[in-house]
């Protein structure tokens, strides 16, 4: 496809998040030599088109709303409606995030385009874009490409390598006034859950836990070796539903998808819906002390141990190397 590819990039906390840039990545192999246009809502979103040009977007449409300053989907679909009638691209992509989970297939059906969801590679050559989405909770992969028409995509997270950044590269801008009524949902507050300090769907290193963990006291264990590594704790749901931990943490079926470069899994046994959350991680260490746990299947490295011994011998290693 060589066209115009729109490219969503979402902001959290004031600032952009990781999947803008893969999301521009993506649209930039979908356009194959075409122009990728890189859309941003919310207020003061100005600040971030240098940044997004050094990513590789040719343009940036800016639409500075209040409404748009926390997601609700009649805002942010009505609002992106309009940045697509305007634009008229030949595709758009959106991360496989909260978000685009929630709007993408509204507007997919207002558009009337077909949707290929949660991909995690994209490759186009000329006329053919071939996208590869997994299946049955990650156990298969699909192929699948658009026959013709309007190419709706969205990404999953940490998949898509994003663009080496250059300073060098630069643009242009235009923003949009957009006209956002009827919104049939009310925030009334906002409560931050335990978000850790790094984005779990976003980290480079996982350290996770199970039931195996006993307690909180053992996620603060596992937090200590997550900030050693600068990565983020995750947990099983029978860590969450025994109470260990927030539900926000919990990876699986029900839970978040990760991808990470390295994740532990220290006494997770390996159900299924666990393995459906983050089989496509990198590299997998498991630690756990049955040796028949179905986590060693998928694991790159296992150690059959009490992690109580294992995460302090660990952190020392680490230290050491570190040092
Ligand atoms: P367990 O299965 O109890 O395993 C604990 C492990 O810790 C054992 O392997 C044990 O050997 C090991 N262990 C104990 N002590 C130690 C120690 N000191 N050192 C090392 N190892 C030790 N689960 C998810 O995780 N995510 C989901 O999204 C999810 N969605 C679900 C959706 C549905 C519809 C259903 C039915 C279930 C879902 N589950 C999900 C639950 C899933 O089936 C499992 O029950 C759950 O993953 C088990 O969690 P666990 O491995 O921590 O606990």
């Amino acid at each position: 496809m060589v066209g115009k590819v729109l490219a969503f990039c979402e902001t959290r906390n004031g600032e952009l998040r990781q999947v803008s840039f893969e999301a521009i990545s993506a649209a930039k192999k979908l356009s194959n030599g075409g122009e990728v246009v890189a859309a941003i809502l919310g207020t003061n979103v100005s600040n971030f088109i240098e940044t997004l040009y050094h990513y590789g977007a040719d343009r940036v449409v800016t639409v500075e709303n209040e409404v748009l300053n926390q997601y609700t989907t009649d805002a942010y679909q009505q609002a992106l409606l309009q940045v697509i009638e305007d634009e008229k691209p030949d595709g758009f992509i959106m991360g496989h995030t909260a978000i685009g989970k929630d709007v993408s297939p509204r507007i997919a059906a207002k558009i009337q385009a077909g949707l290929i969801s949660d991909i995690v590679n994209i490759e186009a050559n000329g006329e053919k874009v071939v996208c590869t989405r997994p299946i049955y909770s990650g156990k298969a992969f699909e192929k699948k490409k658009f026959t013709d028409g309007f190419q709706f995509i969205t990404i999953r997270p940490n998949n898509i390598k994003q663009l080496e950044k250059d300073e060098s590269r630069t643009g242009t801008a235009s923003s949009l006034d957009v006209e956002i009524k009827n919104i049939r949902t009310v925030i009334k507050e906002v409560v931050q859950k335990t978000a850790g300090k790094v984005d779990l769907s976003e980290a480079k290193i996982i350290v996770a836990g199970g039931r195996g963990v006993k307690g909180e006291e053992g996620f603060e264990l596992l937090q200590s070796l997550a900030d050693l590594l600068g990565g983020a704790v995750g947990a099983s749901r029978g860590a969450c539903d025994s109470g260990y931990c927030d539900y926000s943490l919990q990876i699986g079926q029900t839970g978040k998808v990760v991808t990470p470069d390295l994740y532990f899994a220290f006494g997770i046994s390996g159900a299924i819906q666990h393995i459906a959350g983050m089989s496509n991680s990198k590299v997998i260490v498991a630690v756990n002390k049955d040796p028949e746990a179905p986590i060693f299947d998928i694991a790159d490295y296992g150690i059959v141990g009490d992690l109580f011994e294992v995460i302090p011998l660990l952190k020392e290693e680490i230290k050491q190397n570190l040092a």
